[in-house]
């Protein structure tokens, strides 16, 4: 299975229930505790919006968020969620919610933080790698750091924990060296899944390095076909996959994930802050959701990003007898 069977129950079981309300409702709560970080990969785009990272939610901020908003997976990013003060007690309640937690981070230092934490299906460490040694190192301007990403990989493993990788693909990014990580993820190290998918720069800072949807398509395609071929485990829903190699159109869905950060709760999405709102309600209720994606805001057009069109292949994969079935299968193999 692609992931375990306790959290896929209960994330089908929000997904109907909110379905027959017929309103729109988020997946994911993309939560940010911290914008610090301990390392500056060359093109974060925490580190180009925000130019102070010292402001912080509290424990019972974080812990608040995830009961403001109903979304069953909370996603812990940032900033390196490690290096924030309390991030083990804002796990323990988070999952005491009955949440599927996904804690992000560049592992510099995971090993040693291991034992704040206790195994759970319902609890991944989703390590940031973008591509083989070399690569990563360099993006990360940080020498040394793959070696230690996948020594805490083993070690996290070994100790009973699911751990996921999450890379992302940028202009620049060869593809082959991506289709060798995953390659020595699944064959090498046993990961128990690989989330790839485009990066978008924020096209207002720098319009120059941002990958076209032509371009992010190709390399996704041969992303696929190597999947397809090798059995890698790459955890992309099947109309997502579509989507990124240009096999179906998908509007974007930017209350699918949504984002709470010291600043407050940030909308329209992950990269883009036109509105900063005071609690979930308001920001649900205060954004023009239908004035973003593709066609709508030109800052959009060429943008796949996972936390925009996983949601809405989520969206439309439970709104079809046929779609349902063939992510159940996804989901079930593999
Ligand atoms: S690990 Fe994440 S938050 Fe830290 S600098 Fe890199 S991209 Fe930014
Ligand atoms: S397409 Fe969606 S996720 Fe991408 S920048 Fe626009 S609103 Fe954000």
């Amino acid at each position: 299975m692609k992931f375990p069977l306790a959290s896929t129950v209960s994330i089908g079981k929000y997904v109907a229930a909110q379905q027959r309300k017929g309103e729109r409702y988020p997946l994911v709560l993309m939560l940010e505790p911290t914008l610090a970080c301990n390392i500056a990969c060359i093109g974060c785009g925490k580190i180009r919006e925000y130019e102070s990272n010292r402001a912080r939610l509290s424990v019972e901020e974080c812990v608040d968020a995830a009961v403001q908003c109903p979304a069953p997976v909370v996603s812990i990013c940032g900033g390196e969620p490690l290096v924030y003060k309390g991030i083990d007690e804002v796990v323990t309640q988070v999952l005491e919610l009955g949440k599927t937690i996904e804690l992000c981070t560049n592992a510099l230092r995971l090993e040693q933080c291991l034992d704040w934490f206790e195994p759970s299906n319902r609890l991944s460490f989703v390590i940031h790698l973008d591509g083989m040694r070399e690569i990563h190192d360099y993006v990360c301007d940080y020498p040394g750091l793959w070696d230690i990403a996948i020594d805490a990989i083993k070690t996290a493993r070994a100790s009973g924990f699911r751990v996921t990788t999450n890379t992302t693909i940028f202009k620049e990014t060869e593809v082959g060296d991506v289709i060798e990580m995953m390659r020595y993820l699944t064959n090498d190290v046993g990961i128990d899944g690989m989330m790839i998918a485009p990066g978008y720069q924020y096209s207002q800072i720098d319009p120059a390095l941002t990958m076209t949807r032509d371009e992010h398509e190709e390399k996704f395609r041969a992303i696929r076909a190597a999947t397809k071929q090798h059995g890698y485990r790459w955890i992309a829903s099947p109309i997502y996959q579509d989507f990124l190699t240009g096999r179906r159109e998908l509007t974007c869905a930017p209350w699918g994930s949504i984002t709470r950060n010291p600043y407050g709760w940030k909308g329209p999405c992950y990269l883009l802050t036109d509105g900063i709102f005071p609690t979930y309600e308001a920001l649900l209720d205060g954004m023009e959701w239908d004035a973003y994606g593709p066609g709508n805001d030109p800052r959009c057009e060429h943008c796949g990003i996972h936390c925009g069109f996983e949601p809405s292949a989520a969206y439309e994969a439970s709104s079809s007898l046929k779609e349902t079935v063939r992510s159940l299968a996804w989901t079930l193999t593999g």
